[in-house]
């Protein structure tokens, strides 16, 4: 109940106003966000490889309504992946990019989202590093996985991303576990109507597992995006029974969220990578971490009533 409200909420320009003025917002943002620039962003990408760990950064930008916006959230990412170049970090630090700030849901938005990725995933490419598609919302799912396709064909390191939720997904998710395909398997963070995604948690589980079964006994590269130590568990038991090496897959949580969790896999020898979140355009990607979790909202009530 309190999640679909805070996902209608995130839609609500009024709303969105108001939290972004309120310097209380701020403290917990920062919890979730690694700041609103790329050198704080860098320095925190910094910070988590020299515990071992790995990043995807995250330009935060979503829903964008003129061609110029999608420039410049393209313009955002060239200047991550010289960043990345820059200090030598192509190995641990690659870019996870949402296609609606690059434009795919302008008139025409399909293909010059793939214009603007192309860009950023070329030179990734040449900075040594990859990119992965997020997953937004069900509507956008056809346009992403063609995207996808089409830029494996240049790009082979490039992930895409797949949503147990989705009645879909378990058909999608044969068709991606190929040879040399990076693909994170999540739950789903968007509202969807019950003709087209799961509503019922235990059955997002179990679509889940089957999911992630179905990746772990292919040739890809399953990338296992839950905080939910049931779906890590279960990754853990499908790679012994598959006999599979610590470096053919990878555990991600999300920026702030069981950070000790995140060094106690990494500890483990598994390769764990942290979503890094960052830029001023945060508050769908905020508010869309609140309706997930209960927790998450106490830690915002919490902070409004103390001032430290
Ligand atoms: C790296 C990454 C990338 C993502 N990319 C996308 C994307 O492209 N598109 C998309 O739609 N969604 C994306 N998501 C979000 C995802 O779809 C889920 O909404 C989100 O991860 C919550 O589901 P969960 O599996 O983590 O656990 P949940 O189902 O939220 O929680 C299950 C259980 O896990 C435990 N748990 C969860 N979180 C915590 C915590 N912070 N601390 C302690 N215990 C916890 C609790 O026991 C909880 O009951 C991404 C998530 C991750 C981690």
């Amino acid at each position: 109940m309190l999640g679909a409200a805070l996902l209608s909420a995130s839609r609500s320009p009024r709303l969105r106003r108001t939290l972004v003025a309120a310097p209380v917002t701020r403290r917990v943002v920062d919890r979730f966000v690694a700041g609103e620039q790329l050198p704080a962003a860098m320095a925190a990408a910094g910070h988590l490889v020299s515990l071992g760990l790995m990043v995807t950064m995250d330009h935060l930008g979503e829903d964008v309504t003129t061609v110029a916006d999608a420039t410049t959230a393209r313009d955002a990412y060239l200047r991550a992946v010289d960043a990345i170049g820059a200090v030598g970090l192509g190995s641990a630090a690659e870019l996870s990019v949402k296609l609606s700030a690059f434009g795919q849901a302008l008139p025409g938005g399909h293909d010059a989202a793939l214009a603007n990725v192309e860009a950023v995933a070329a030179a990734a490419s040449d900075a040594g590093t990859t990119v992965t598609l997020d997953m937004e919302d069900s509507t956008t799912v056809d346009s992403t996985l063609a995207v996808l396709r089409s830029l494996r064909t240049r790009h082979p390191g490039t992930g895409g991303v797949l949503q147990s939720y989705l009645l879909r997904t378990p058909d999608d998710t044969r068709a991606l576990a190929a040879e040399g395909s990076r693909v994170r398997l999540v739950k789903g963070a968007y509202r969807e109507p019950p003709d087209t995604a799961l509503q019922d948690k235990r059955a997002i589980d179990r679509a889940y597992e089957q999911c992630l079964a179905i990746l772990m006994a292919g040739p890809g590269y399953p990338m296992i995006g839950s905080h939910d130590p049931r779906m890590i568990d279960c990754a853990q038991r499908l790679a012994r029974t598959y006999g599979r090496a610590a470096d053919s897959f990878e555990f991600q949580m999300l920026y702030g969220m069981r950070p000790r969790e995140q060094q106690r896999l990494a500890g483990l020898g598994y390769r764990t990578r942290v979503y890094l979140p960052y830029g001023t355009d945060w508050y769908g990607y905020f508010m869309r971490r609140l309706a997930e979790r209960p927790a998450n909202v106490l830690f915002f009530l919490r902070a409004l009533t103390t001032r430290a």
